[in-house]
């Protein structure tokens, strides 16, 4: 089963600092799945390192007030056809980032406030029938796939 991945949390240099989000679970998850690594914001176009960015009123804005909307919204549509073109039916996604964050995002006053949302990768996916899992969620994956 090909399971999509954000890439920083496999350890993919790809964070808007430059650095990642490793996770500890790699080995059990790489154990059971097909992990197909993607940044939707570098697909988008964006460089690393990049400045920050939130979601304010349906925009995504980085936090020296550039719109990077069109970026974002791209970066969303290549990774979905990355998805699609491995069958992707799961996706284990960062949480709170603009992009992939699922549930939990931060409010757009780059204070660390977080709010209920989605990032634009994320919300995609789940319009295209993709099941998503924060990092967080990885032992729920984990046991639901025993069942
Ligand atoms: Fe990680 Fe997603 Fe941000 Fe890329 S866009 S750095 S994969 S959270």
């Amino acid at each position: 089963m090909n399971v999509l991945i954000s890439a920083c949390l496999i350890g993919v240099n790809c964070k808007y600092n430059g650095k990642n989000n490793l996770i500890d679970k790699l080995d059990k998850l790489m154990s059971v799945c097909t992990l197909i690594p993607a940044c939707p914001e570098q697909l988008g176009g964006l460089k690393t390192p990049r400045n920050p960015a939130e979601i304010v009123e349906g925009h995504v804005r980085s936090n020296d007030g550039i719109d990077v909307t069109y970026e974002y919204n791209k970066g969303a549509e290549e990774a979905l056809k990355l998805a699609k073109l491995y069958n992707c039916k799961i996706a284990i996604l960062k949480e709170k980032s603009p992009s992939c964050g699922y549930g939990k995002i931060y409010d757009g006053t780059f204070s660390h406030t977080s709010i209920n949302g989605n990032g634009v990768a994320a919300n995609l996916f789940i319009q295209n029938g993709i099941k998503v899992y924060g990092e967080s969620e990885i032992d729920k994956f984990l046991c639901e796939l025993e069942i």
